[in-house]
C-alpha cells in the first residue's frame, strides 16, 4: 500500500488542478505548489514523491486507530460488493441497527438512541435542531435560544456557525442564527500557561451561563453546546470542574446540554467519550470523525433516553423528527463504524490513551523553552504548542514552522498560532520524541 506509483497526478500540468474548488485551501497557492498525497499505512502518509511523512495529526483528527487498518478496509470492501445503498427513509438495513447498538453501548448510561449523519457539521445542525424540536413537543415552544462558546468550532452549517467562536470564520457569511448568545472561553495564560491535562484555574467561567440566564431568562434557551475540549480553537482542555458547572446549571434551569465529541470522541480522551473521561454527561453529544476511522463520512447525534421519549408521544404513524439526509446510515458507513468500533477495541485503543498519555505529555513539554513557545497544553492523546506571534502577522510563525515540519516528514496542523498535534492512538515513543525533535527544530529554524 505504500507505492507512490499510482500518484496518477504526480508530473500533471498545473491546468488539471483548476476546476477543483478546494475546501478550506489557499487554492492560488496550493497549485503553484501542490501537496499530494497517494497512500497511508499505520502512522505514515506517502507524497507523490515517494516521501514518507509521519502523521501527527490523525489525518485531521479522524484516523484514531492509524491509517487503512485492514479490518475496515476489508468491511468496505465486503459491504459494497453487497448493498450499496438503502434510504433510511421507512426503510432500513441491519447495519445501521447493529451499529447505533454498538455505539450506545461505548456511550455514557443514559444516552442510547442514535441519529445518523454524515459529517460533524450535520450532526451539531441535527443537535441543535433535536433541542430546540424537543422543547416544542414537551409544549416549550418559546426555548429556542443557543448558546455557544468563544473559540469554538462545530463545523460550517449555519446553525454550527452561529454557535461557533471562531470570527474570521463568521465574517463572511451575512447573518448567521439570530437567538444565539456565547459563553466566554476559557483560554488565559496569565493563570493556566504550561498546564497538564485540565488546568486549575477557571471552573468560574462556567457562571457566565448564569449571566446569561438572568439577561434572556431560562424559560428561552434550548440548549449549550461546548466541545468538551476546544479542538480547532486550540486546543483547551475544560478548566477542573467547569463542565461539572455547566452541568449543573444546565440542569436547574432545563436547558440541555450538547457536547461536540466530534473530535473527543472514540478514544480521543482515553476512553470512548470524552463525557466519560472528564466524568460529565451530556443530553446530547454529537460525533463523527473516529465513528469510521475517517474511512467513510459519517457523523451522528446520540440522544438520551429521555430527550427521544419525549418525541415518541406522538401517534404511531407519524413522523417523529422531519429531518434526515439521504446518506443517514449510509451502508458503507455503518460497515466502516462497525468495523472501526471491532478495531478499536481489539487493538486496545479505547485503554492505551490512558497508557500514553503520560508519556506524551512527558514529551511534548519537553518543547518549554525552545524558541517562541510561550505555552503548551496537552490532555489525553491531544496537544497545542502555542507560539508567540510575529508582531503584525498573527499564525505567520506557526504556519512557516508546520511548513518545515511537513519538509522534514511531520504533518501538524496549524491553528491560529498554535501547532496542533493529534496523532492516532497508535504512535509509539519514538515516534513521539520524532515529533518533538521536528518541531524543536523548526522552531530554531523559523524567524
Ligand atoms: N465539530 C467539531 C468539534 C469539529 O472539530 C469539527 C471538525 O473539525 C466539526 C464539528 C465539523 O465536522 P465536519 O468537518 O465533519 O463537518
Amino acid at each position: 500500500p505504500l507505492n507512490p506509483d499510482n500518484a496518477g497526478l504526480a508530473g500533471s500540468a498545473n491546468d488539471s488542478l483548476q476546476p477543483y474548488w478546494m475546501p478550506f485551501t489557499a487554492n492560488r497557492l496550493f497549485k503553484s505548489k501542490p501537496r499530494m498525497f497517494v497512500a497511508a499505512e499505520g502512522m505514515h502518509y506517502v507524497t507523490d514523491d515517494g516521501r514518507r511523512i509521519l502523521d501527527a495529526m490523525a489525518g485531521l483528527w479522524c484516523v484514531n486507530a492509524g491509517h487503512n487498518p485492514p479490518r475496515i478496509v476489508r468491511a468496505i470492501q465486503e459491504q459494497a460488493a453487497r448493498l450499496d445503498f438503502v434510504s433510511s427513509f421507512q426503510m432500513g438495513h441491519p447495519l445501521a441497527f447493529q451499529l447505533a447498538e454498538r455505539i450506545a453501548e461505548l456511550a455514557p448510561a443514559g444516552l442510547d438512541r442514535v441519529f445518523f449523519t454524515n459529517s460533524g457539521s450535520e450532526a451539531v445542525d441535527t443537535a441543535l435542531k433535536i433541542a430546540r424540536a424537543y422543547h416544542k413537543v414537551r409544549g416549550d415552544a418559546n426555548r429556542i435560544k443557543l448558546i455557544g462558546r468563544a473559540k469554538a468550532y462545530h463545523g460550517m452549517g449555519f446553525g454550527g456557525l452561529s454557535v461557533a467562536g471562531i470570527p474570521r470564520h463568521r465574517r463572511d457569511f451575512g447573518p448567521l442564527l439570530g437567538d444565539v448568545d456565547h459563553l466566554p472561553h476559557t483560554h488565559d495564560l496569565t493563570h493556566n500557561a504550561f498546564s497538564r491535562g485540565q488546568p486549575a484555574w477557571g471552573a468560574h467561567l462556567a457562571d457566565e451561563l448564569e449571566a446569561i440566564v438572568q439577561i434572556h431568562d431560562a424559560s428561552t434557551i434550548a440548549a449549550v453546546i461546548v466541545e468538551p475540549v476546544t479542538g480547532s480553537g486550540g486546543v483547551l482542555p475544560p478548566p477542573v470542574g467547569y463542565l461539572e458547572r455547566l452541568r449543573e446549571l444546565c440542569t436547574r434551569y432545563g436547558i440541555l446540554l450538547i457536547f461536540d465529541e466530534v473530535i473527543s470522541g472514540f478514544g480521543r480522551l482515553g476512553a470512548p467519550f470524552g463525557s466519560t473521561a472528564l466524568g460529565v454527561t451530556p443530553d446530547l453529544i454529537t460525533c463523527a470523525k473516529g465513528m469510521t476511522n475517517g474511512a467513510v463520512p459519517m457523523g451522528g447525534v446520540i440522544a438520551s433516553s429521555a430527550v427521544y421519549d419525549a418525541f415518541m408521544a406522538a401517534p404511531e404513524a407519524a413522523v417523529e423528527l422531519m429531518h434526515g439526509y439521504t446518506y443517514s446510515g449510509h451502508p458503507l458507513a455503518c460497515a466502516a463504524g462497525l468495523a472501526a468500533i471491532d478495531t478499536y477495541e481489539q487493538e486496545g485503543l479505547f485503554a492505551r490513551g490512558p497508557q500514553i498519555s503520560a508519556t506524551w505529555e512527558a514529551a511534548v513539554h519537553q518543547l518549554k523553552g525552545a524558541p517562541h513557545v510561550r505555552d503548551i497544553r496537552n490532555i489525553g492523546v491531544l496537544a497545542a504548542i502555542e507560539l508567540t506571534p510575529r508582531e503584525g502577522a498573527p499564525g505567520a510563525r506557526a504556519a512557516e514552522a508546520v511548513e518545515h515540519c511537513f519538509a522534514a516528514g511531520v504533518l501538524v496542523r496549524v491553528a491560529g498560532d498554535n501547532l496542533v498535534l493529534s496523532p492516532p492512538l497508535t504512535i509509539s515513543p519514538d515516534q513521539m520524541t520524532q515529533v518533538v525533535e521536528t518541531i524543536d527544530a523548526a522552531l530554531r529554524t523559523v524567524a
